[in-house]
């Protein structure tokens, strides 16, 4: 493979912090994000703050006046952080939600080769190309006895269209496609569990979806960074068609117009802009506006990976996704769910409550993340402990949020719906609560 060249210009070296630091109350005190500012604005830059000023009396940046944040500077980060906390605590108040869930890799065989992927294998490296469908009912069917309510779907990108071992397996068992096969395998897991199916299978056709859209909660899509520049040789999505930005875009609008719940998100630290993360930012908040359907936006920080192009590529850094994150909750608004996945800053992660998020997504008490397997997901009662101490009330959630379920039916099909509804206490979050996986009684006790 070609090495990729990336540059990362918004990785400065007067930012020395990286992800990996242990003591977060230290870390939040160096960073001046412990004690919070009690006045974000007194502390920026003139420049920003109109921006800040105006997202606090209720008025979220336009698009051209979003792109004033890529002149902060390393002196802003605790105000833009304090500022997102603001906005999420009008948002969400102290309520910080994940979603108990199994990973389903249905297939690691992929079509595409983006820089920074371990998760896709081809054929000659592995002995199993699909997982059955009473693998994936075991799965899933183990996570139900552990509390599990979300089936996460995870899976290549069209592998039939490169592979012929993909295109006969399928055929053999009648199946054209692997959407096709998704669909008859999310069916099974329906059938036979009390788990609610989330589709990430990658880009999908209009068809595609709709013949998903009955069988799967919410589905998602990541838009990684929307930048042309990023496919061009020697960058990391150079051989991967899917990951060209009018593609991404497509997927994420079609959701919208079959009233799909959706989950999309930006990967930061492969070598894009700060105006490249922001537009992706505008690009997201535009389609939610237009269809209302984007229901949580996952900020995940690149982490290098042995053996891929992007192996000795800097990891992102800790005080970058920080200022993704209040960026993105800035853009993005109060209500908005952003998450900052927790298994991918394992030693710092409570940080990122400190710059506007409100979720810690998909968190497994059973299954590896697949896609980042150095990456261990914290137990649960760790998340609930580290959250608890910085005076937020965790919440398992279902992979449709609660306003979805008893607001907004018309995004759920009605067997979904009722399923939903049937998992969910009368506030839409996973009946039981918290303690259905941990014992709380010593969470006032807990410090980070
Ligand atoms: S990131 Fe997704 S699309 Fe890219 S190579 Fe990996 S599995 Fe394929």
């Amino acid at each position: 493979m070609t090495p990729i060249t990336t540059h990362n210009p918004i990785c400065p070296t007067n930012y020395p912090i990286q992800s990996g630091q242990a003591d977060v109350s230290a870390l939040a005190t160096t960073l001046g994000l412990l004690p919070a500012p009690s006045d974000p604005l007194s502390s920026l830059s003139p420049t920003l703050q109109p921006l800040v000023s105006a997202a606090l009396d209720g008025h979220l940046p336009d698009d051209t006046t979003a792109q004033t944040l890529t002149h902060s500077t390393p002196q802003d980060l605790p105000a833009l952080c304090r500022t997102a906390a603001i906005l999420r605590d009008q948002g969400h108040g102290n309520t910080v939600t994940f979603s108990p869930k199994v990973f389903i890799p249905l297939t690691q065989l992929c079509r595409d080769f983006c820089g920074y992927c371990t998760f896709r294998q081809s054929p000659s490296q592995t002995d199993r190309l699909y997982m059955t469908p009473d693998q994936a009912v075991e799965v899933a069917s183990a996570g139900q006895r552990l509390g599990c309510t979300e089936a996460l779907f995870t899976l290549g990108e069209r592998p039939e269209q490169r592979y012929p071992q993909a295109k006969q397996w399928l055929a053999g068992r009648g199946f054209r496609t692997t959407l096709d096969y998704l669909g008859h395998v999310s069916t099974r897991v329906l059938d036979k569990t009390t788990l609610l199916p989330h589709a990430n299978p990658g880009t999908m056709s209009r068809r595609e979806m709709s013949g998903l859209k009955p069988l799967n909660t919410s589905m998602g899509v990541m838009m990684e960074v929307l930048s042309p520049r990023l496919t061009l040789p020697g960058m990391p999505h150079h051989r991967a068609p899917s990951k060209y930005p009018a593609v991404r875009l497509k997927t994420l609008d079609i959701a919208g117009q079959l009233k799909v719940l959706f989950t999309t998100g930006i990967l930061i630290g492969i070598g894009e802009t700060r105006q490249e993360r922001i537009d992706t930012l505008l690009a997201i908040r535009h389609s939610h506006q237009t269809y209302g359907h984007v229901q949580e936006v996952i900020i995940q920080n690149f982490r290098a990976k042995p053996a891929t192009d992007m192996s000795s590529h800097p990891d992102a850094s800790t005080l970058d996704l920080l200022w993704t994150v209040a960026v993105a909750r800035l853009i993005l608004g109060p209500h908005m769910s952003i998450q900052v996945p927790p298994n991918l800053s394992a030693s710092d992660y409570p940080i990122y409550l400190l710059a506007g998020i409100n979720d810690w997504g998909g968190v497994s008490p059973l299954t590896i993340d697949y896609v980042n397997p150095e990456a261990p997901w914290p137990s649960l009662a760790d998340l609930h402990r580290h959250t608890a101490a910085l005076g937020f009330n965790l919440k398992p959630r279902l992979p449709v949020y609660p306003r979805y379920i008893l607001d907004e039916s018309d995004f759920l099909p009605q067997p979904i719906r009722e399923r939903a509804l049937s998992l969910a206490d009368s506030d839409g979050y996973v009946k039981g609560g918290i303690q259905r996986y941990v014992r709380t009684n010593t969470a006032s006790s807990s410090s980070l």
